[in-house]
């Protein structure tokens, strides 16, 4: 499958959908507390996204896909199916959208904190965090693929956490899942060739433990295989001339207490 390069209007119109998603993580932030089931948070995100014009979740249905969001607690990596299960104090939650508006798909995810969560909790999420801003920095002309996941590899190497290499980032635009595949391992150099009009879902997923992963029997929730904690954030990019664009940035993700930075004070005492 060839990669579509989107003009500068495309662009604006990927960014008017993933504008939807950073507000509506915003929106979900207060909401994510002990007690919240997953599927009330489904709904909430539903129809956040549905009072925008024209605007629809692009997950559901996706592949059959029942959400229209996917929420992933703790050990659970992607794809998590919501449901009545309650959110505790010290889990962590990822939640994970896109957004089709105007026939142009934006995606993007974010893990929130359930409460007081604990040290490998806050470490795992501030790596991965600093993973996807190394990652996002890497997207851009003159660049390959392979620069994107040389960043994580490079932010991640010393930390003590593993990487999930069996899932991958990917092209975004008028389908949530197009070329090019963008792993989070890579050599600086190799793989594709970054091009402006390129717009890529960048997507570390890391693993306090193992890095293999499991599918749970409902088919769709992918876990880590010992059960430990895992993590993701995703930024919908722009590759320009004038250096990557983030097209879902805004909202949570400039609220001082969610800068990767302001949880350097609770690192993992762990390697
Ligand atoms: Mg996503
Ligand atoms: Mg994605």
């Amino acid at each position: 499958m060839a990669v579509h390069l989107k003009s500068k209007p495309e662009i604006e119109a990927i960014g008017r959908a993933g504008a939807i998603i950073a507000a509506l993580f915003a929106e979900l932030k207060p909401r994510v507390v002990p007690g919240a089931t997953t599927v009330q948070l489904n709904r909430f995100a539903d129809t956040y996204v549905r009072s925008h014009r024209g605007a629809i979740p692009a997950f559901k249905g996706l592949y059959g896909f029942p959400g229209s969001a996917c929420i992933s607690i703790n050990e659970e990596v992607v794809h998590g199916i919501p449901s009545r299960r309650r959110l505790k104090e010290g889990d962590i939650v990822s939640i994970d959208v896109g957004v089709k508006q105007g026939g142009w798909c934006a995606d993007s995810a974010f893990t929130f904190p359930v409460g007081e969560i604990g040290a490998e909790a806050a470490h795992i999420m501030k790596v991965t965090r600093d993973a996807l801003r190394a990652a996002v920095a890497a997207a851009r002309p003159g660049h390959h693929v392979g620069d994107i996941g040389a960043a994580v590899v490079g932010t991640v190497r010393g930390t003590g956490l593993s990487i999930i290499r069996d899932l991958v980032g990917h092209g975004v635009g008028r389908a949530i899942h197009e070329e090019p595949q963008v792993s989070n391992i890579g050599r600086p150099g190799f793989g594709m060739p970054l091009r402006e009009g390129m717009v890529l879902a960048i997507e570390p997923m890391l693993a306090m433990g193992t890095e293999r992963i499991a599918t749970l029997e409902d088919r769709w929730t992918v876990i880590t295989a010992d059960r430990a904690l895992s993590a993701h954030f995703e930024h919908t990019v722009a590759v320009t001339t004038d250096g990557p664009r983030v097209l879902t940035g805004g909202g949570i993700w400039d609220e001082p207490k969610w800068r990767p930075d302001a949880a350097a004070g609770h690192r993992c005492a762990s390697p």
